[in-house]
């Protein structure tokens, strides 16, 4: 069976995350990512989870409590502001997004290509060596269509010398799937 989105993006993140690293969850949603990348950096790794909203933060809170993770800062401020948080030396072993709007909730709120732009440019200026960010694009609801063109236009242009860009998506599904863009450090 070939594997679903979410987890080809999470073999990606495994397979290039060490234990004892520091990762990022930039939109951490409903928490899975960010239960995910706790487990992958393990008790003494570290995970920065980023949302905009209350509702996020708190449904993410409830599952690390489930869990009993302790390895997780929360931050409820947009992942434009990451350097406010993350400090200037620290190395980053892995990140992931999830972008386009939270299950369930207020359809207007979503992710946006400046910002998610902003964030990612950041992030790549602490990745490690041959880490990676993951970006699973949503684009199929309003607003989708004008972040996923921006994204791959600034990703299609990053320095070949300096990153591996990936796209790995399903082509024949209907009503705009989403993929897979993968930044890797070189
Ligand atoms: N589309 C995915 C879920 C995406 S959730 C799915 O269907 O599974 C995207 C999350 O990003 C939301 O919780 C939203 O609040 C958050 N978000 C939007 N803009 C953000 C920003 N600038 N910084 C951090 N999080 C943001």
């Amino acid at each position: 069976m070939l594997k679903g989105i979410l987890n080809v993006a999470h073999d990606l993140l495994e397979d290039s995350i060490e234990k004892g690293e520091t990762t990022i969850d930039a939109t951490c949603g409903n928490g899975n990512d960010t239960l995910f990348l706790s487990k992958v950096t393990g008790e003494n790794g570290h995970v920065f989870a980023f949302d905009i909203q209350d509702q996020a933060i708190k449904t993410t809170n409830q599952l690390l409590k489930e869990y009993s993770r302790k390895n997780v800062t929360l931050i409820q401020d947009s992942h434009a502001n990451i350097s406010d948080y993350v400090a200037v030396e620290q190395q980053i072993g892995g990140a992931i997004f999830n972008l386009g709007y939270l299950p369930r909730s207020d359809k207007s709120i979503i992710t946006r290509g400046e910002s998610t732009i902003t964030a990612l440019n950041t992030i790549l200026h602490h990745l490690k060596k041959y880490g990676l960010i993951v970006i699973v694009v949503y684009h199929g609801h309003a607003g989708g269509k004008q972040e996923k063109d921006a994204l791959l236009k600034y990703v299609g242009s990053l320095e070949q010398k300096a990153f591996t860009v990936l796209q790995h998506g399903f082509i024949n599904q209907q009503n705009d799937p989403p993929f897979i863009l993968a930044i890797q450090k070189r």
